[in-house]
């Protein structure tokens, strides 16, 4: 992986990209950005607006505003949804990073921490578990509150950083063939993923033992890796590119009838491979079919239905629909419905379920004041509900509002919506 743009500027947002952008200002209401900042630039429309000043040459790719101002996007997505020109956002906000990176001089440390998260952390499930356990042991031990004590403002967002974990971290080990329970209605291969992999591997246990008990054989693919998403969203367009092939190849094999992923941000990611790897000729055509096959797992078993019927449970449940499971890849009924079809569980409304909670990739780490903000616009928003559980299907949302949740002294629990079903199902 060398990390070298080989074309400065080739990523950059296109002319074609934002002149579909008719500046109508209908995505306006719906970015969480534009609400708390009350700022045209750091709207949709202000965004694009400030893309196309750029690639006139009239304000150069490092001026600091235009970091700035594409830096506080969320890249949550929720004006692609409303746009109804067809806005393709989140390809716009990708490329501007991009475009921010390779005209940016960076010091030797900011390069050393995008070196160690990019290159040495997200792609080495191993290294990122053995990290991941060594944290949540720090935050155990209470080394948040003597980051704090200290008083330097660094302690503090490496506290904060922290609080985030969950209060366990567990590995993935599961077989590499988990057979389906009785007839075979489909063969799936699974993407792990590096955080679901390394922190949240009872989820994915909990994915392959939900899929099998409703008749899908799954297969489990050892040298994948990373998705690249968050490298994506950092404008590490070129290292995500080579995650991207990395997984092509580990899953070309495959005869299944689909790629299963159970975090949002992963799935919004590999399903845009095709276009990831547009000017890859040698990867371009196999990328596209990788991802016209990938499919989140609440997607799948909503379309496929539920074989098995969940044990029955007594719980208020409120749905969050994650940015890039809502937005990014347009699921909003399958999870609903599999909600639906555990008997004795009572959906209750959440006001803003499509608003971002402020996780965003690494946008709460990035951008920690504003991540806080939205964080307790949404806790305020769950705790209205009077829900026992909020269900999510993303590990950046699961840790940020189980996050908020905990600071604001609420017993409401968080989990992933394959968890709730597996939970239901071993009830029984
Ligand atoms: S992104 Fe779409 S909705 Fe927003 S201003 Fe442009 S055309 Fe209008
Ligand atoms: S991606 Fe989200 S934060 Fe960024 S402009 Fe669109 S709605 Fe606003």
């Amino acid at each position: 992986m060398t990390g070298i743009l080989p074309y400065p500027n080739a990523d950059a947002p296109s002319e074609e990209l934002i002149s579909r952008c008719v500046h109508c200002g209908l995505c306006l209401p719906t970015c969480p950005t534009f609400a708390v900042l009350g700022v045209e630039m750091d709207s949709p429309r202000g965004r694009i607006r400030l893309m196309k000043t750029v690639w006139e040459g009239r304000v150069s790719a490092d001026a600091p505003a235009f970091a700035k101002h594409i830096g506080q996007c969320l890249d949550c997505r929720a004006c692609e949804t409303a746009c109804p020109s067809g806005v393709e956002y989140g390809k716009l906000v990708e490329a501007a990073r991009s475009q921010i990176l390779a005209a940016t001089t960076r010091s030797l440390g900011e390069r050393g921490i995008r070196s160690a998260a990019f290159d040495w952390l997200l792609p080495h499930r191993r290294v990122l578990a053995v990290f991941a356990r060594l944290s949540v042991t720090a935050k155990r031990l209470g080394v948040p509150r003597v980051l704090r004590a200290t008083g330097l403002r660094g302690g503090a967002r490496l506290a904060e950083m922290l609080e985030l974990l969950p209060d366990s971290a567990t590995m993935e080990r599961l077989d590499t063939v988990i057979p389906a329970s009785g007839p075979v209605r489909a063969r799936v291969a699974m993407f792990s993923g590096c955080v679901m992999g390394s922190v949240f591997g009872g989820t994915n246990a909990a994915t392959a033992r939900v899929l099998a008990r409703n008749g899908v054989e799954v297969h489990v693919i050892r040298p994948q890796t990373c998705c690249g998403a968050l490298h994506a969203h950092a404008g590490e367009r070129e290292r995500a590119r080579e995650l991207a092939r990395r997984n092509v190849a580990a899953f070309a094999g495959e005869e299944v009838d689909a790629i299963i992923v159970n975090a949002a941000g992963c799935g919004a990611a590999m399903k845009e491979y095709g276009w990831l790897l547009k000017d890859d000729t040698a990867w371009a055509t196999r990328a596209a079919e990788f991802a016209s096959r990938v499919r989140d797992a609440t997607e799948f078993l909503g379309d496929l239905g539920l074989r098995a019927v969940p044990s029955p449970m007594r719980v208020r449940a409120a749905y969050d629909d994650p940015c890039h499971l809502l937005h990014g890849q347009r699921v909003r009924e399958q999870p609903r419905a599999l909600l639906a079809a555990i008997p004795g569980l009572e959906m209750v409304p959440l006001e803003e379920a499509d608003w971002c909670c402020g996780s965003a990739g690494t946008y709460n780490v990035t951008q920690p004041e504003l991540a806080r903000t939205l964080l307790e616009r949404k806790v305020a928003n769950i705790e209205k509900t009077g829900a026992d559980v909020v269900v999510t299907a993303n590990p950046g949302c699961l840790m940020q509002i189980q996050s908020g949740l905990r600071r604001a002294g609420s017993r409401t629990r968080v989990v992933h919506l394959i968890d709730l079903l597996d939970e239901a199902y071993r009830a029984g």
